[in-house]
């Protein structure tokens, strides 16, 4: 599981969600309900790397 850092265009709320590498990105809002989620990236996405390199080495 990997923590992704969620922030709603809608109602401005930003909040993290536990999703798996193979679940898509979510859209909709937990709060507002608006479809206007997006996800940040950053040290999530280093995170991504490190759990890779340690599964395939
Ligand atoms: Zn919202």
């Amino acid at each position: 599981m990997i923590t992704y850092n969620y922030k709603c265009q809608s109602c401005d709320k930003q909040y993290d969600v536990k999703q798996r590498i193979t679940e898509d990105p979510l859209t909709k809002c937990e709060y507002c309900g608006a479809k206007r989620l997006i996800r940040n990236i950053g040290v999530n996405e280093f995170y991504f790397c490190k759990v890779r390199r340690h599964r395939y080495m």
